[in-house]
């Protein structure tokens, strides 16, 4: 049963589902907006010749226009046409298809509307078969930020993008592609080759250490992290957060916790941590009664290291206090 059909099969309003990539292809090309499956979350997508799909992209989500999109490409060769790849960037290109976002110099290529006017632009090639099919059809570059509305956290599956946009895309013109739920489950690391030594802007699906050892070789570098203003949505104190408060408690901490808070244990496996993350968070969401002022969603996060990191990176932003609700600018 696809999700635009009632229990007893009457079609219901709303954007369609599907499943096929050619019609995906099609709808990209005549101007619509797609939101496609990748391995980390799903992403709302506009052909980046399309200025008027990306601008809906904008309109759609709720985010404030002039804030950069992450390119996404069938693979490396068609990058090279929208991002200048130095050698460093052609060594990290080997993780490719895969969760890693990097930030290199923008061809002519690039419409600025997509990069916020600026001459860099973020560019990934995501793992996930339906997708990969979609963008090699076109043969080109679609804009893809993450499909949820402005303050909600990520979406990692079909009906999850449903739940944000079902009712803001267009039926006529936009779609989602059900690629089932993302395997890794949370956004790309994103890394800025554009400065010396690179920066890792937002930790990710693919560990810095695994970074460090692939560009070692190239001209010594090692990755540090971000310094300077935000460039990230992931430098941003406060971000992925569901509408209820979070609280994070340690391991040892647990003896403290509210008997009759919603708590969210998945500490011992990191992976399944990250792909379980913003299901429950969301589910954290609606399954709180909602005249409970306080609290509270509690996640007791995995340790540091690997998937570990980015997963504690999303809590400590989804823990912290909620002055981005006027702040923040990105979704
Ligand atoms: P998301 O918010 O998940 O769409 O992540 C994309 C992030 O990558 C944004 O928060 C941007 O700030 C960052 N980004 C994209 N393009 C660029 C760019 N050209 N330069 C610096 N950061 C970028
Ligand atoms: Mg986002």
């Amino acid at each position: 049963m696809s999700s635009n059909q009632s229990a007893d099969g009457a079609e219901l309003p709303g954007v369609p589902v599907i499943q096929d990539p050619a019609t995906a292809a099609a709808l990209l090309s005549a101007g619509g907006l797609v939101a496609i499956p990748t391995e980390t979350v799903y992403g709302l997508a506009a052909d980046i010749t399309d200025l008027a799909a990306v601008a809906r992209i904008f309109s759609a989500k709720g985010r404030p226009t002039g804030h950069p999109l992450i390119l996404h490409v069938a693979d490396v060769e068609t990058a090279r046409r929208f991002g200048v790849l130095d050698a460093r960037a052609e060594a990290l290109a080997m993780l490719w298809p895969g969760p890693l976002t990097m930030i290199v110099s923008a061809t002519e290529a690039v419409p600025r509307e997509v990069t916020g006017g600026r001459d860099t632009v973020a560019i990934r090639v995501p793992e996930h078969q339906l997708t990969l099919q979609v963008l090699s059809t076109l043969d080109g570059a679609v804009a893809a930020p993450s499909a949820n509305r402005f303050g909600r956290v990520s979406p990692t599956t079909a009906q999850h993008v449903i739940d944000d946009l079902g009712d803001i895309l267009d039926p006529d013109r936009d779609a989602i592609l059900d690629g089932g739920p993302c395997l890794v489950g949370v956004e790309s690391t994103i890394v800025d080759l554009t400065c010396d030594p690179p920066q890792i802007l937002r930790p990710g699906g693919v560990p810095s250490p695994l970074l460090d050892r692939l560009l070692e070789p190239v001209d010594g570098s090692s990755i540090v992290a971000a310094t300077g203003p935000a460039r990230a949505s992931g430098m941003l104190p406060s971000h992925y957060a569901p509408e209820r408060g979070v609280v994070l408690v340690e391991r040892e901490d647990r003896e403290i916790l509210d008997p009759e808070a919603l708590v969210i244990d998945r500490a011992d496996d990191p992976v399944e941590a990250a792909r379980h993350l913003y299901d429950d968070l969301r589910r954290a969401d609606t399954s709180i009664d909602r005249d409970r002022s306080e609290p509270i969603v509690v996640v007791q996060p995995p340790n540091d290291g690997g998937l570990g990191s980015a997963v504690r990176d999303r809590l400590k932003k989804a823990a912290a206090p909620r002055e981005r609700q006027t702040t923040n600018p990105t979704g």
